[in-house]
């Protein structure tokens, strides 16, 4: 017998955007009740701890310069970090952006890299692979940004769109490329200056003054939605109706958990896909295992894209003499991941020993695996407007949707907290619990 329960907003997912959405509600007089299924809250910037040593769900640095995010963030003591990144490409290790710092390349190699820059084709862009060629020439795009994009995006870049690059991928600049070609002394083009990462507790310690402050029931997975009825469903025979429902769910998760959906609808939302992140967690019994934040890996035999160390961001996630990375193993519809864990781990294994990062395996004291079935919404041609589709739709029937997979974007753990803020926002204009 289900358990029903009346609320006037419910908010669907504890991550962020949901999480947002419910503390500047409160904030304005309005109670939501907000439901998420795992027994933790956080979504994305939750955290796991294995023998004394913390892991985020991949990378998570902040670089919000909102100040309402601030205003929040901002109170818990946190370090802050040079965005200063690396990248491995087979037996060498180049500053992050590559282009911009080709000087530890052989010189032959070098001059073809930059002949093919200087003769980079003035074409119509149609595609991220367009925008590639066009921007670093071939050469360049070739040696490192194409197979690398299939390595974090699972899918060729002919396949992408470039509506997602904004000032995420550095473009090429002749005295940027010059200048890192003749010397290493290069400054940090990222896109940022500085990372921020909580003392103690984790990225989720950011946002748990907001946490302490609203109402979430974990172990809550949605498992219906009456649009008819204005009820949400529960895997543990609970219910609850609501007047006003914001969504942080995927959007093609929400669409096959809604009762009435037009078919063009659902066909729309059935397109949308994101990567999976297998996630390998390394914790080492010798502290400085390496000296990078976070670093870029080329190398096609090593699985893992990128991977970062968590006792760089802090201390406090490893035990005393004892440091940790993390490795991200991206894959997706358009390309199923095919190896086991166990062939993920002996893999990160293989790479750990390649960079020179273990001579000894008995330096390793544990390998631990963990899937991020959610990554990065993937921005194949033409998902934009397949996209509104499903947007507008939920629009009609007054679902407000927010988050990086409500809004179905690239949002940063920042621009997903004021989505959760644009949400609470609209339903102040509609004049809920006034
Ligand atoms: C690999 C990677 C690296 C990143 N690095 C950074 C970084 O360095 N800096 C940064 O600022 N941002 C980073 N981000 C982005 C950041 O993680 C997200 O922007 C943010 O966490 C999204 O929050 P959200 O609330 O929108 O989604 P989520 O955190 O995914 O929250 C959605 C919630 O809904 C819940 N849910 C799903 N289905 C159901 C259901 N059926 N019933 C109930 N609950 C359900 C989920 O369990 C989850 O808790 C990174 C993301 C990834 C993937």
């Amino acid at each position: 017998m289900r358990s029903a329960i009346e609320n006037s907003v419910v908010i669907l997912g504890a991550g962020i955007a949901g999480i947002s959405a419910a503390y500047h509600l409160r904030k304005a007089g309005i109670s939501a009740a907000v439901y998420e299924a795992n027994a933790t809250a956080g979504g994305l910037l939750d955290n796991f701890c294995i023998e004394g040593f913390r892991f985020d769900n991949a990378v998570h640095l902040s670089f919000a310069t909102e100040p309402e995010v601030r205003a929040v963030f901002d109170r818990t003591p946190y370090l802050t970090h040079p965005a200063v990144s690396w990248c491995w490409d087979d037996g060498l290790w180049l500053k992050h952006p590559v282009q911009n710092n080709m000087f530890p390349i052989e010189v032959a190699q070098r001059v073809e890299l930059i002949s093919g820059f200087v003769a980079r084709p003035n074409i119509e862009v149609k595609n991220y692979r367009d925008w590639l060629n066009y921007q670093y020439g071939e050469a360049i795009a070739s040696r490192w940004s194409l197979p690398y994009t299939e390595k974090y995006w699972t899918v060729p870049a002919e396949q992408l769109g470039i509506g997602w690059i904004g000032d995420r991928v550095r473009r090429a600049d002749l005295q940027e490329v010059l200048y890192g070609a003749f010397t290493s002394e290069t400054p940090s083009y990222y896109y940022v200056s500085e990372m921020r990462y909580p003392c103690a507790g984790g990225y989720r310690a950011f946002i748990e003054p907001m946490i302490a402050e609203v109402d979430i029931h974990c172990q809550h997975r949605v498992t219906g939605i009456s649009l008819s009825r204005r009820h949400v469903y529960f895997d543990n025979d609970r219910s609850t109706g609501f007047d006003v429902l914001i969504n942080t769910l995927p959007l093609p998760e929400l669409i096959a958990l809604i009762d009435e959906v037009p078919e063009q609808v659902r066909t729309a939302a059935g397109t949308l896909f994101a990567t999976s992140v297998d996630l390998i967690s390394v914790g080492f019994r010798k502290a400085d295992v390496q000296p990078n934040l976070w670093f870029y890996i080329y190398d096609n035999d090593i699985l893992a894209a990128r991977a970062y160390s968590p006792s760089i961001k802090s201390p406090e996630n490893v035990p005393a003499g004892c440091s940790s990375l993390q490795f991200e193993i991206y894959s997706s519809q358009r390309k199923p991941q095919t190896h086991t864990p166990e062939e993920m781990k002996r893999n990160t294994m293989m790479g750990l020993q390649k960079m020179g990062m273990v001579k000894d395996e008995d330096d390793v004291l544990f390998m631990h695996h963990k899937k991020l079935e959610w990554g990065n919404v993937v921005f194949d041609l033409g998902m934009e407007e397949r996209r509104a589709i499903v947007r507008d739709w939920l629009e009609t029937v007054g679902i407000l949707t927010a988050g990086r997979f409500g809004e179905w974007d690239y949002l940063w753990s920042n621009q997903a907290f004021m989505s959760g803020l644009r949400a609470a926002e609209a339903v102040k204009l509609r004049g809920v619990g006034q």
